[in-house]
């Protein structure tokens, strides 16, 4: 059988919280056979907050949940390396509201799972099956799973800024034929500098820096270093909406589309699924008829 996943033992890290920009410090800490991906805000009384659309409370700047008045926040990053991994259960403790940032990009949690290393559990691991088409639209923007025999993503964005469109704005990914760890998980956040300082001036986005982010002015890429992927734009959305996904509580099989699709087109997706229950179904593999056949090479090779 396929089975479950969490990692082998406890792993911490350590960043700037890109909203609040206090340091945050982070322990992942395995968990039993259907806990699930689960936040615990040590310092809010240790209250749960389980990563489920059901608990999307925010999605302007990043996505974030919230239970019973606690709020977690920018858990988008690490939701993604988690799902490009596999990671069933995990719990999350945290110091603050916030997952630290890191660089930007989902490869520091990608790297904190592969040193904690994965260990398969003995229950069947569940699958988020998709067997009709849901679409969302909202004015020209649109998303939509459809089935997929594994895990595909095609995205399209529209950025008015040079740079952005000569980079490349639509990419469509199979996991099963494109490494996540390779392709995706570098890719960092990005944004316009005059659009930081504004936030800043707001007490919005303080820990934001070229350290975490690509900062773009209208006409070019301001970091030193440059890129780190030709078209890291429309990959860092691929990330993104694969940690959003992942807020599903399984392993999406089907293909995801979008049309300059973000966090809050997404949370509205994601609304839409569960609330059409006969679209789709939790179901489990063997090994024979796997979906690890047509899903992520990475999983494969990460254990
Ligand atoms: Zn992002």
């Amino acid at each position: 059988m396929i089975k479950q996943r969490t990692i082998k033992k406890a792993v911490k890290a350590r960043g700037i919280g890109i909203h609040g920009g206090n340091i945050v410090n982070m322990t992942l800490i395995p968990a039993e056979i259907d806990h699930g991906v689960v936040f615990k805000r040590m310092d809010a009384g240790g209250k749960l907050v389980r990563a489920h659309n059901a608990f999307v409370n925010e999605v302007v700047l990043s996505t974030c949940l919230e239970n019973q008045g606690v709020k977690v926040s920018t858990i988008e990053h690490l939701m993604s390396a988690l799902s490009a991994l596999g990671i069933d259960n995990v719990l999350v403790e945290l110091d603050s509201f916030e997952v630290p940032i890191m660089d930007g990009s989902s490869a520091p949690f990608i790297f904190l799972v592969q040193s904690a290393g994965i260990l398969e559990q003995n229950a069947h691991k569940l699958f988020f099956v998709i067997h009709e088409t849901v679409r969302v639209e909202n004015q020209d923007l649109w998303a939509q799973v459809s089935p997929y025999e594994g895990f595909k993503v095609t995205l399209e964005i529209d950025f008015d800024n040079k740079k952005v469109q000569d980079s490349g704005q639509k990419l469509s990914i199979d996991f099963a034929k494109q490494s996540y760890l390779k392709e995706i998980s570098r890719a960092r956040t990005f944004g316009y500098m005059k659009d930081v300082e504004t936030m800043q001036r707001q007490n919005l986005a303080l820990g934001a820096s070229m350290d975490n982010a690509i900062a773009l002015s209208d006409d070019d890429v301001l970091n030193e270093d440059g890129m780190r992927y030709q078209n890291e734009f429309v990959k860092h959305k691929i990330l993104d909406i694969v940690g959003d996904l992942y807020l599903l509580g399984s392993n999406l099989v089907g293909h995801y589309e979008g049309y300059k699709a973000g966090h809050l087109l997404n949370d509205q997706l994601l609304s839409e699924i569960l609330s059409k229950p006969n679209t789709w179904s939790i179901e489990t593999f063997e090994t024979k008829d796997s979906p690890l056949q047509f899903y992520s090479e990475d999983w494969q090779n990460s254990l």
